[in-house]
């Protein structure tokens, strides 16, 4: 229903941009989360795409405004930015991994995706960083690029494309040896190789590259490196040279160390991390993507009963490893690996990093600011700041007390749009 005012609203927005001088609006909530601290009294005001002042309201200059929203006790802060998803994954308890990469149509991944993106959108993250089509080619290309050009509403989109594993390492697999299938990514091996498939990837506009450092390929298929050190530093090398990062994902020490010496610049998963390895990552400066929700869902699609059952060994290991990097210092990045749970379900992710012991407010600067500046966008997004892009968010209630509250999404606005909202926050001045 909401969605339905939201389109009511945005073809009103849409309307009033062929105006040379757009009207200003002026956001008024009990407080404002400015991507960095809470605030009493201030006011946030947009006009076009951008934000053109956040601060005290007694401060604010003379502006003509042209409507204000009323959000009596709520919170504004800027769009979340989800750090680890894939779009054109859905929850494993509907569909294995293995059958959603083997058995549907690309198709129906896009138009899953599709739905994907407007739910995720409509929960508050008006950006997100997916990590790796899984055998859908480069649909991911085509969806953000779709959501850029306006056709279906969605976060804005960094993408990595089809991501890079070693021969052997990925899945799915298990196969008779004279069968081929489809792979989750693509394969390379060794320096020419490397190069070329890099370049192809950078050829085909993905925002960065994605590399799976370690995987289940060890012996009893236990997760152990798959890429040379020397191999490593052949991707970033190369991708580095077109301006773009490396991402790895990762969950042994040997791989994690390899691919921070190499030079990525997130580690997701991480779950194996040594104090040596998160040392080495907060020397080098490497942020961790931990992936907490992934986890608990595998964990529960496996048959764990949470809050009933005691924890599961790989979760009490976790909460301890997330607890450890916190300690160590490392910069934590919000990701979730959504996809795995519901796409809009996003919120699980942060719900869980203040369970396992970060601070609220460190949580909330985690999936804005702090995600912003990792993915090289904090001149655009990630705070409400004069002069950035007008993606704002209103919460009922207070984050920086209730994690949860962020699940109660009273306004969504990206680059100026209002995607979520009802008609009666609306009134003339
Ligand atoms: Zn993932």
């Amino acid at each position: 229903m909401n969605y339905i005012i939201s389109c009511v609203l945005m073809v009103l927005f849409t309307a009033t941009s062929i105006h040379a001088e757009e009207p200003v609006i002026l956001l008024k909530a009990t407080r404002v989360f400015d991507g960095e601290r809470m605030h009493a009294g201030w006011v946030v005001a947009v006009q076009g795409e951008r934000i053109i002042y956040a601060g005290a309201a007694k401060n604010m200059p003379v502006l003509e405004v042209g409507k204000t929203i009323e959000l009596p006790g709520q919170t504004l802060m800027p769009g979340l930015i989800e750090g680890h998803s894939h779009v054109l994954l859905h929850p494993y308890n509907e569909t294995s991994w293995h059958d959603q990469v083997l058995k549907e149509p690309e198709s129906e991944r896009v138009i899953r995706a599709t739905n994907h993106v407007r739910a995720t959108l409509l929960a508050g993250i008006t950006t997100m960083r997916d990590l790796g089509s899984e055998g859908a080619g480069y649909a991911d290309i085509g969806i953000r690029d779709s959501i850029n050009k306006g056709l279906i509403p969605g976060p804005r989109l960094l993408v990595a494309g089809r991501a890079i594993v070693a021969t052997g390492s990925y899945g799915p697999k298990g196969f008779h040896e004279r069968v081929t299938v489809p792979l989750g990514a693509e394969t390379a091996d060794g320096y020419d190789d490397l190069v070329r498939v890099v370049r192809s990837q950078i050829g085909r506009n993905v925002d960065f590259i994605k590399v799976y450092a370690d995987y289940r390929w060890g012996a009893g298929n236990t997760a152990a490196a798959t890429f040379t050190q020397a191999e490593l530093e052949t991707i970033v090398e190369v991708t580095a040279s077109s301006g773009r990062p490396v991402v790895a994902h990762a969950s042994t020490a040997e791989g994690m160390k390899r691919a921070i010496l190499a030079g990525v610049e997130t580690i997701e998963h991480g779950d194996g991390a040594t104090q040596e390895v998160y040392a080495l990552m907060r020397k080098r400066n490497v942020a961790l993507c931990p992936t907490l929700a992934a986890g608990e869902a595998i964990a529960q699609y496996g048959g764990w009963n949470k809050g009933i059952d005691p924890d599961p060994e790989r979760i009490v290991a976790k909460k301890k490893s997330f607890k450890a990097a916190l300690d160590a210092g490392v910069t934590i990045c919000f990701g979730g690996d959504v996809g795995v749970y519901p796409h809009g379900d996003n919120v699980r992710e942060l719900e869980l990093m203040v369970d396992y012991g970060m601070q609220n407010i460190a949580v909330l600067q985690s999936a804005t600011s702090i995600n912003a500046a990792l993915f090289h966008i904090d001149d655009e997004v990630g705070r409400l700041r004069a002069g950035l892009r007008a993606d704002i968010i209103a919460v009922d209630g207070n984050p920086a007390e209730d994690i949860s509250t962020l699940r109660q999404i009273r306004l969504v606005m990206k680059g100026g749009v209002i995607y979520q909202g009802t008609s009666d926050l609306f009134r003339t001045k």
